[in-house]
């Protein structure tokens, strides 16, 4: 696989090396297997990134910043290998993302170094049972009582939801109605009222929980930054993280791009091989168009945030959307390069194909990102 849009301007010295390391890293410590306990293979992957040092980037530095070029760069290249791996990964940084934005210096001192040397497992708890994409209408409450917090609800498709050893979790204060009424909490695994014995079980296994609060007590300092002010802290998480979604989606692209063209070149087809027919090689142009227009759409609205210092929710969303369909289809058509080979159980494309399809439903779905789109598009025409 080339590696020359390291060259982009978008990168600077630093991230060409981060890549060439961590690339030497995952050789030697990620398989790409289906793995039957998804649990325990989750607590050893976010020890061994946290070992390597690679969780200090989901947290940040002593600038106070998170590189979001070095966020997305891991993340392509841990799903090129794994995506297990490149969950444990995403999970320590989405978990504690509001930490590191809007945590006080005791939260953020109990918190963040564990989360980067891989002693704490982090969650993010925002999805409801009847509140996914419209997160203004979260019903859990929160209510203070008797000096601490009462939280009563229930939150679903939570990602590491049963293993993780916090969450920050999203509940009503009620300081104004809809989202304007909401507020972060950090809640740890042993909180009394918390159940989060519940599993999900998705096409692509891992651990994934409902969570129940029944009458769960929190301490007043689990408040996180100001309260009523949690759509906004939950927005700017997902600010930081959403262009990393598309990245993870580009290393699955790459991944179906390499083994596709492996095995066109190949597989035998009458006189040739399958690389030597016209209409094979009219679906490896497309799958490099797409696995590249990803690339400059993610890395651009890294860029932006990371050196020229903007907002860049429109560029996240353009980034997100097309590199999460687009990978869709690149692995859609690697899998019709394998033929039957492709749709049998443990062959990479057919991991590959189960692994893509929830990218395009969570930390918003594709149609939330182009609301989201159409949105800055329409405000620079109206203004
Ligand atoms: C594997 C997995 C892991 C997850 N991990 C987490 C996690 O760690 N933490 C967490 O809080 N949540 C998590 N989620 C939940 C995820 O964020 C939600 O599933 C997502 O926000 C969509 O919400 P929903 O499932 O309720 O679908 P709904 O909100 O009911 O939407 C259903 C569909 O309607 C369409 N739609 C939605 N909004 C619009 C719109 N405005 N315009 C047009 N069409 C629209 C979209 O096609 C969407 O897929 C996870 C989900 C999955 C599948």
């Amino acid at each position: 696989m080339t590696k020359d849009f390291l060259d982009w301007p978008f990168f600077e010295d630093r991230h060409r090396a981060l890549a060439d390391e961590l690339e030497a890293w995952c050789a030697a410590n990620l398989d790409d297997e289906d793995h039957g306990d998804v649990d325990s293979a989750c607590r050893t992957l976010v020890r061994k990134l946290g070992e390597g040092g690679w969780l200090s980037h989901c947290v940040p530095d002593a600038n106070g910043r998170m590189d979001v070029r070095s966020l997305a760069l891991i993340r392509e290249t841990l799903a090129r290998h794994s995506g297990l791996a490149d969950f444990a990964f995403a999970m320590q940084g989405l978990g504690s993302g509001a930490i590191s934005l809007f945590g006080s210096d005791a939260q953020k001192a109990a918190y963040l170094p564990a989360v980067a040397n891989g002693g704490k497992i982090a969650a993010f708890a925002l999805t409801e049972p009847e509140s996914g994409s419209d997160v203004a209408s979260i019903a859990t409450t929160a209510e203070y009582a008797d000096g601490g917090w009462v939280l009563n609800g229930t939150k679903t498709f939570i990602s590491n939801g049963g293993i993780a050893d916090f969450y920050v979790l999203f509940a009503r204060t009620g300081e104004a109605p809809g989202a304007k009424g909401l507020s972060a909490f950090l809640v740890d695994r042993d909180a009394p009222g918390l159940d989060d014995r519940e599993r999900i079980d998705v096409i692509a296994p891992h651990p994934l929980a409902t969570l129940k609060m029944t009458d769960m007590r929190l301490p007043p300092q689990a408040l996180l930054g100001e309260g009523g002010k949690g759509f906004a802290q939950a927005m700017a998480t997902l600010d930081v993280f959403r262009t990393t979604v598309g990245a993870a989606a580009l290393g699955f692209a790459r991944r179906a791009l390499d083994e596709a063209t492996r095995r066109a070149l190949s597989r035998r087809l009458g006189a040739g091989t399958l690389a030597d027919n016209p209409i094979t090689q009219s679906k490896l142009a497309e799958m490099v168009l797409d696995v590249e227009t990803s690339a400059l759409l993610i890395y651009r609205a890294a860029w932006l945030r990371d050196v020229l210092k903007r907002r860049n929710s429109r560029e996240a969303a353009l980034a997100k959307l097309h590199a999460t369909d687009s990978a869709q289809s690149v692995i859609d058509k690697a899998v019709q390069l394998f033929g039957g080979l492709g749709v049998t159980r443990g062959v990479p494309v057919e991991r590959l194909y189960r692994e893509i399809r929830a990218l395009r439903i969570y930390e918003g779905a594709s149609e939330v990102q182009k609301v989201v789109i159409a949105r800055a598009h329409l405000a620079e025409y109206r203004s």
